[in-house]
């Protein structure tokens, strides 16, 4: 029987792509919990109405790529293309009352039955984030701010453009639009099925065309630009004068829709500054009218983004971004025989104590053996106990940068390594210890219960 294949579209995430995925996580929680953003995960099911009325029925994600099935009971159900609508969906079940805005952050897979290829997968991972409650231009701003020191955090400054635009409000937007679909009506030869579909459906959605023709139609179409009202655009100024004042460059992009139906107000992304295919890091918008559109009685203000994973991962990779391995042995501990063995299982549990990242080659495999995992693990050090070294409680020390070798007293060998690696790069991270509380606090008819409580 042969080995059933990996789906396709589907990664599996390991060794130094794993690292620069928690790189990328590490820093973008810092940056979301000093700004006061709370992390959401939502269900990887929900009920396909969901997605349908809030991603739009004419969006590509819901036309094309969602991954729907019937459940047991006969439930359709997607797994969930974006992180919005499960986040808007539990901050309508659960958060209304709490202070607003709800600041939100997520890092969740998701699922587009795309066509596969570099950059596009069919399972990939968003970080992303929903402020909710509260219509302020300047949490617009922020958004982008938040994206930019993300971005600039993982080693991609200067790497990227970011590009804006306004797609005003829905009512502003009518008129736009007739002009828009008369333009095209007359001109319908020249669109393919897609771009009938999209003037037909959501004729803003032409604005995204990747057909030639239909960009060259569009530097004559009426622009958007030309129909707005006051208020939109005293909003969108806003935006840019707070952009301004937090030091985010962008150009705007008067052509730019974004792929989803529910925005409105601004809407942006940031583009990979080398202008390759699958060039968007992320991006994201206001999006005002979602919670009525997905049956909730009255607007609710939000404004969300998110980045594609894979795609910051990537370029990391791309442009050198060269990362420190926190999980660098600097210790390979190898014994031959028994007495050996019983000599570093102790070693090895002091080494961590005292910071060091030490491993130890258990089994029964040859020296040679386990001088090739040393190597292969990237040990700083490799200390081997023999047989005759066991019965003096010595070791030999390699320095494998080095390359030299000395015979080392077993009860001096740590405070070797300790000084030769480095103080700074001794590891002491303990979630036990730095997390649980432990104090009595729940009491039960007089009876008090020893509780340990997980800080968030
Ligand atoms: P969206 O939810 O469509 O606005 O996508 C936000 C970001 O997610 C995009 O800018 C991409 O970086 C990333 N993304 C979207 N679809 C995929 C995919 N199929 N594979 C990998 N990354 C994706």
């Amino acid at each position: 029987m042969e080995i059933p294949p990996r789906v396709r579209g589907m990664q599996d995430i390991f060794g130094e792509y794993q690292r620069y995925f928690t790189f990328l996580k590490k820093v973008a929680r810092h940056e979301f919990r000093t700004n006061g953003f709370g992390r959401i995960t939502t269900p990887i099911l929900e009920l396909k109405s969901l997605i349908e009325h809030s991603s739009g029925e004419s969006s590509d994600i819901v036309k094309k790529e969602l991954f729907d099935f019937t459940d047991k009971w006969g439930r359709e159900v997607v797994l969930k293309p974006e992180g919005t609508p499960g986040v808007m969906r539990a901050y309508l079940e659960s958060m209304r009352e709490e202070p607003q805005p709800v600041y939100l952050y997520y890092i969740e897979p998701h699922f587009r039955y795309d066509r596969p290829q570099k950059g596009r997968y069919r399972q990939f991972h968003q970080v992303g984030a929903e402020i909710i409650g509260e219509e302020d231009p300047i949490l617009d701003a922020k958004a982008m701010y938040t994206m930019q020191n993300i971005l600039d955090g993982i080693g991609l400054k200067d790497s990227y453009t970011l590009k804006i635009n306004s797609l005003w409000v829905p009512k502003e937007r009518e008129k736009y639009l007739l002009e828009l679909t008369s333009f095209f009506e007359t001109r319908k030869h020249l669109l393919d099925e897609t771009d009938l579909a999209r003037l037909e459906k959501n004729p803003l959605r032409l604005l995204d065309s990747k057909n030639e023709d239909v960009k060259e139609l569009l530097k004559i179409a009426p622009k958007m630009v030309d129909f707005l009202k006051k208020d939109s655009l005293e909003f969108y100024s806003k935006v840019k004068e707070y952009l301004d004042i937090l030091g985010v460059k962008y150009e705007e992009d008067h052509t730019l829709v974004r792929g989803l139906d529910y925005y409105s107000h601004t809407v942006w992304e940031f583009v990979d500054g080398s202008g390759r295919t699958q060039d968007a890091f992320g991006g994201g918008g206001r999006y005002d009218g979602l919670a009525k559109s997905i049956g909730y009685k009255t607007e609710v203000p939000a404004v969300g983004f998110a980045f594609g994973a894979e795609r910051l991962i990537e370029a990391m990779m791309d442009r050198g971004v060269k990362l420190k391995n926190k999980d660098q042995i600097h210790l390979y501990i190898m014994q031959l025989g028994d007495d050996a063995k019983k000599l570093s299982l102790p070693l090895n549990i002091e080494a961590r104590r005292r910071g060091l990242n030490s491993l130890i080659g258990l089994g029964t495999p040859s020296i040679k053996v386990q001088l090739k995992k040393a190597n292969k693990v990237g040990a700083r050090f490799v200390l081997v106990i023999g047989i005759m070294e066991a019965k003096k409680w010595v070791c030999q020390l390699k320095d494998m940068e080095k390359g030299t070798q000395v015979e080392v007293p077993l009860s001096e060998v740590l405070d070797k390594v300790i000084a030769e690696v480095g103080e700074s790069s001794l590891s002491f991270y303990h979630p036990t210890r730095d997390f649980i509380i432990e104090e009595p606090i729940i009491v039960v008819e007089e009876e008090v219960i020893t509780s340990t409580v997980i800080l968030p």
